[in-house]
C-alpha cells in the first residue's frame, strides 16, 4: 500500500472553498512557523515545511488544484502511489520570492493567529474507503459504487436538532458565543481566562424540544451507495476524493470528503509500470528462427505484430501507444513484449531424426553467439 499523503486543504488548513488569498494567507502562516531557520534540526518542522509548500504549489495554481479536486493526489502527481517515499516530486527548494514577505510580517510582529470557537462552524470528518478494481478497469476508467457509513445531516430537522416548529433559544449565560469570561484577581494583577460554557456545554444554544429522530444532535449516521467515476489510468494505491461526500460539518460546516483508494487486481499476463504495459510472450522455435506475424495480446485486444528472422530469447519490442492511458487524459504509454522461445517438447522418434538431419547442416557460422562464447574461454 502506498504512503497516504494528507490532504493538501487539510496541510494548509483551509476549507475546500478558501480563496487565494486565504490560501496564501494561510501558507505564509504555516510557513514562517516551520520555517527550517526557526528550527533548526527540528526535523518533524522540516518535513512540515515541505508539506506545506507541496500543498501550496497545486492549490495556488488554478490548473493544478482543480485536478486535485477532482482526482486527489493522484491528479497532480505521477507518482503518487507508484511507490518510493516522501512527497512525490517535491525537491525541497522553491520560490523564496515570498519569503521576504513572511519574514517582514514576522519580526514586524504581525503574528495574528485566530482561533476557532467551539460553537463555530466544524468541517465534518474526511472518510476513507477501499475500492478493488481490475487491471482494465484501472486502464481504461469505469463507473463503479461505493458504500460508506457517515454522518449525514439529520432529513427531519435539516440539521437544527429541533422538533418541527421549535427553535433553539440562545444560551443566555454566554449570549450564544459558547464560552465565558472569567476574571480573577491576583497579587499580580488580574488574569483573565475563557473556558466553555457550563450552562450551553459550548454550543451557545439550548435546544427544549430535541428532533425526535436525531435526538437533537441534527445529525444521523446513515449507509449510503454513492457512485463514482474512476479516471482512465488510475494506479494501484492512488486516491480519488469525492469532495464532501465525507461526514456532515456541524454548526453549518461544509462536510468532510470521501477518500478513495484503488487496488487494482493484478493480471494473468500484464503487468504495469507506470503507463507502460509488460508482458513475456512464448514463441515457437520456428517463429524465432524464420520470423513472421505474431498475435500478441494487449489491453485493446490481440494485435499483429512481425517479428525478424533470428529473435532470440529475451528480445523486447515495443508495441507503441498500447499501453496505459495517461491519468491527465494526454496520450497513452507503450506495451513492452518481451519474447522467449518455448522448445517443443514431446517429439517423436520421426520428428527427432528430422531435426537432427537438420542439426547436421548448421554450421558455426549460424551460432555467432556460441562461437564468441567459447572464443572468450578458450585462451
Ligand atoms: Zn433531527
Ligand atoms: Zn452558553
Amino acid at each position: 500500500m502506498a504512503e497516504q499523503k494528507r490532504d493538501y486543504y487539510e496541510v494548509l488548513g483551509v476549507g475546500r472553498g478558501a480563496s487565494d488569498d486565504e490560501i496564501k494567507k494561510a501558507y505564509r502562516k504555516l510557513a514562517k512557523q516551520y520555517h527550517p531557520d526557526l528550527n533548526p534540526g527540528n526535523k518533524e518542522a522540516e518535513q512540515k515545511f515541505k508539506e506545506i509548500n507541496e500543498a501550496y504549489e497545486v492549490l495556488s495554481d488554478k490548473d493544478k488544484r482543480s485536478r486535485y479536486d477532482q482526482f486527489g493526489h493522484a491528479g497532480v502527481d505521477p507518482n503518487f502511489g507508484a511507490g518510493g517515499g516522501g512527497f512525490g516530486g517535491f525537491d525541497g527548494s522553491f520560490d523564496f520570492g515570498d519569503l521576504g514577505d513572511i519574514f517582514g510580517s514576522f519580526f514586524g510582529g504581525g503574528f495574528g493567529g485566530g482561533r476557532q470557537s467551539r460553537n463555530g462552524p466544524q468541517r465534518g470528518e474526511s472518510l476513507r474507503v477501499g475500492l478493488t478494481i481490475s487491471f482494465e478497469e484501472a486502464a481504461f476508467g469505469c463507473e463503479k459504487e461505493v458504500s460508506v457509513d457517515r454522518v449525514d445531516q439529520c432529513p427531519t430537522c435539516k440539521g437544527s436538532g429541533c422538533e418541527a416548529g421549535t427553535t433553539p433559544e440562545v444560551c443566555s449565560q454566554c449570549g450564544g458565543s459558547g464560552q465565558v469570561q472569567q476574571r480573577r484577581q491576583t497579587p499580580m494583577g488580574v488574569f483573565a481566562t475563557t473556558t466553555t460554557c457550563p450552562k450551553c456545554g459550548g454550543k451557545g444554544k439550548i435546544i427544549h424540544s430535541p428532533c425526535k429522530d436525531c435526538g437533537g444532535t441534527g445529525q444521523q449516521r446513515r449507509r449510503k451507495t454513492i457512485k463514482v467515476s474512476i479516471p482512465a489510468g488510475i494506479d494501484d494505491g492512488q486516491t480519488i476524493s469525492l469532495r464532501g461526500q465525507g461526514n456532515a460539518g456541524r454548526n453549518g460546516g461544509s462536510a468532510g470528503d470521501l477518500l478513495i483508494v484503488i487496488s487494482v487486481k493484478p493480471h494473468a499476463i500484464f503487468r504495469r509500470e507506470g503507463t507502460s504495459v509488460l508482458c513475456q510472450a512464448p514463441i515457437t522455435f520456428t517463429q524465432a528462427v524464420l520470423g513472421g506475424e505474431l498475435e500478441i495480446p494487449t489491453i485493446d485486444g490481440k494485435v499483429k505484430y512481425d517479428i525478424p528472422e533470428g529473435t532470440q530469447t529475451g528480445t523486447t519490442f515495443r508495441l507503441k501507444g498500447k499501453g496505459i492511458p495517461n491519468l491527465n487524459g494526454r496520450g497513452r504509454g507503450d506495451q513492452y513484449v518481451t519474447v522467449y522461445i518455448e522448445t517443443p517438447r514431446n517429439l517423436n522418434r520421426e520428428q527427432k531424426e528430422a531435426l537432427k538431419k537438420f542439426s547436421q547442416t548448421l554450421g558455426e557460422g549460424n551460432y555467432e553467439e556460441r562461437k564468441n562464447f567459447f572464443k572468450k574461454f578458450m585462451r
